[in-house]
C-alpha cells in the first residue's frame, strides 16, 4: 500500500532518475558537485509508515532507529517526527539524537564500550541503557542514583549462529557483543544479576544485520523471550518488562523490490515467539538499514574513462570515501549502478563491461567490478542505488577526500513529469575544514616540544 498523497505518486525508481535529472540541471551533482548523497524523504516516511503499520495492534512498542544507520540530524529529526525514537552508540550519536530533537525517553544507548561517564551521562539524561555484559551491569549499579528515570536492560548474545556476512553476525558463539548465553554458568550469572538489581528491567537482543535470515532472528529473540520468562518466573515477578529485540532486518540489493517487509518480519516473529506480541513486554526495536537503504542513492561525475590491459575503467568520485564497505568486501556488499547521460538522463545504447572506480589513491578503490553497462564517458554520471544507509552518511576521510554533500528531496507528480524540490541536508566539507580537522591548529607542534 503505498501512503502517498497522489494516487499515481512516481514509484521510488521514477522518483529516483527525476533526482537525477534535477540535480544534474541544477547543478548540485556537476563539475562543483562530483559526488553527492541523496534522501529520498517520502520513501523515507513509508518506510517508516510500513514499520508501524507490521507492528500496529501490539500494546507498547517503542521503534528506534540505529543511528549508525544515518547519522545525519536533519534525517534523525524526520524520523523523529515520524514517531521514532533513537538507538545511539556513542557519545556523538547520543549528541545528534539530542541535537535532532528526540526525547531522551525515546532514546536507548547501546555499545560494547561504555565509559564511565558516558554511563552517568545516560543517567542523569533517562536515556535507556543496555549493558554489554555483567561487569557493566556492576559499574552501572555503582553510579546509578536510587532516583533514575533510565530503563537498564542487559545485551544477551543467544548464540543462534551467523548469517552469511561474518562481520554482520552478532550471534555467534564467540561475539563479541553481550553475554554469551550458552556458556557454561552463563544463564545462572544472568539470573543472579537480574535477582541483584531490581532495577534491572529489559532483555536486549540484536541477533545480526544484513546476511542473517528471518528465521536466525526469529529464533534469537525466541531465545531471549524464553529467558525473560524463566528469570520473572525464577523470581515469582514480573521484573523484566520490556524486550528490546534490536534491528538487523535485511535489504535486498539486486532490485528495486522491498523484501523482506516488515510485515513479513512481523509474521516470522509471530510465528516463531507468539508471546511476544500479546502486550506482557514493552518491545523496542532498532532497525537501521532496512528503513534508509533504499530511500537513498550516491551520484558522481565520471571524470575519465580508460582502457588498461583490455578492461575498460569508468573513474568517478564514488569510491571508498563513500562506499567504504563495498570496495573492501565487494562480494558481501554489491551495488547496483546506473548510467546516466551528461544530461542526468538514464544513458541508452550500446553496452560494455566496464569496472566503476573512485578516486582514492590505492588500485583496490573499484565500487562495481565488470559491470555490463551503456558505455560510459567523460561528463556522464553513475549512481550507486540502495545507498541510503551506511553509505554517504558514513565517510572515510582517507586521501583528505571530502565528506559529500547530502541532499534531500521530495518529489511531485506534475503534468510534464514529476517536479522535484531538494533541501541541504549536510554540506559538502570545505577544504578548510578538512585542514582543521588535520591539526592545522597544532601545525608546529612537532617542531618545538613544550620543556
Ligand atoms: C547496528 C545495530 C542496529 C541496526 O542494524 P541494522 O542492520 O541497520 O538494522 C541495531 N541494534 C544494534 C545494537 C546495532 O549495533
Amino acid at each position: 500500500m503505498s501512503l502517498s498523497p497522489f494516487p499515481c505518486a512516481p514509484s521510488s525508481s521514477v522518483r529516483v532518475a527525476a533526482a537525477v535529472r534535477h540535480a544534474v540541471a541544477t547543478g548540485l551533482l556537476g563539475e562543483s558537485g562530483p559526488v553527492a548523497g541523496f534522501v529520498d524523504t517520502d520513501g523515507v516516511r513509508d518506510s517508516v509508515a510500513a514499520l508501524h503499520e507490521a507492528f500496529a495492534g501490539v500494546p507498547g512498542v517503542l521503534h528506534t532507529f540505529a543511528a549508525k544507520a544515518a547519522s545525519l540530524v536533519p534525517v534523525l529529526r524526520l524520523l523523529a517526527e515520524c514517531g521514532m525514537g533513537c538507538e545511539v552508540a556513542s557519545p556523538g550519536e547520543l549528541r545528534i539524537a539530542l541535537d535532532a530533537g528526540f526525547a531522551p525517553s525515546r532514546i536507548v544507548l547501546d555499545s560494547p564500550a561504555k565509559t564511565r561517564e558516558e554511563i552517568r551521562r545516560a543517567l542523569a539524561l533517562g536515556v535507556a541503557l543496555n549493558a554489554d555484559n555483567l561487569d557493566e551491569v556492576d559499574r552501572i549499579a555503582s553510579l546509578r542514583p536510587s532516583n533514575a528515570a533510565s530503563v537498564v536492560g542487559l545485551r544477551v548474545n543467544p548464540q543462534v549462529g551467523g548469517g552469511s556476512i561474518g562481520a554482520m553476525s552478532t550471534a555467534t558463539a564467540t561475539s563479541k557483543f553481550g553475554v554469551a548465553l550458552r556458556d557454561p554458568g552463563a544463564r545462572e550469572r544472568v539470573v543472579e544479576a537480574f535477582a541483584a538489581h531490581p532495577w534491572l528491567t529489559r532483555l536486549h537482543a540484536h541477533v545480526g544485520s544484513q546476511g542473517c535470515s528471518l528465521e536466525l532472528i526469529a529464533a534469537g529473540i525466541g531465545e531471549t523471550y524464553r529467558l525473560a520468562e524463566e528469570i520473572n518466573t525464577l523470581l515469582g515477578r514480573r521484573q523484566i518488562t520490556g524486550l528490546d529485540i534490536g534491528g538487523g532486518l535485511p535489504v535486498n540489493f539486486a532490485d528495486d523490490e522491498v523484501r523482506p517487509t516488515f510485515a513479513a518480519y512481523a509474521a516470522a516473529l509471530r510465528a516463531a515467539v507468539p508471546g511476544l506480541f500479546d502486550g506482557r513486554y514493552e518491545l523496542v526495536t532498532e532497525f537501521g538499514r532496512s528503513l534508509l537503504a533504499k530511500n537513498g542513492f550516491i551520484g558522481a561525475l565520471v571524470e575519465y574513462t580508460k582502457d588498461a590491459g583490455g578492461r575498460r575503467i569508468a573513474l568517478t568520485h564514488a569510491g571508498a570515501q563513500t562506499a567504504t564497505r563495498t570496495v573492501f568486501m565487494p562480494d558481501a556488499w554489491p551495488l547496483r549502478v546506473g548510467a546516466f547521460g551528461s544530461d542526468g538522463r538514464p544513458k541508452a545504447g550500446p553496452s560494455l563491461v566496464q569496472d566503476i572506480a573512485g578516486p582514492c589513491c590505492f588500485a583496490g578503490d573499484v565500487v562495481a567490478h565488470a559491470r555490463d553497462l551503456p558505455e560510459l564517458r567523460e561528463g556522464d554520471y553513475v549512481v550507486l542505488y540502495d545507498t541510503g544507509a551506511y553509505y554517504f552518511s558514513t565517510p572515510w576521510a582517507y586521501n583528505s577526500l571530502p565528506r559529500p554533500a547530502v541532499y534531500g528531496f521530495r518529489t511531485e507528480a506534475g503534468p510534464d513529469g514529476p517536479s522535484v524540490r531538494f533541501a541541504a541536508v549536510r554540506d559538502a566539507q570545505s577544504l578548510d575544514s578538512i585542514s582543521a580537522e588535520s591539526g592545522l591548529a597544532h601545525a608546529d607542534a612537532l617542531l618545538h616540544f613544550p620543556s
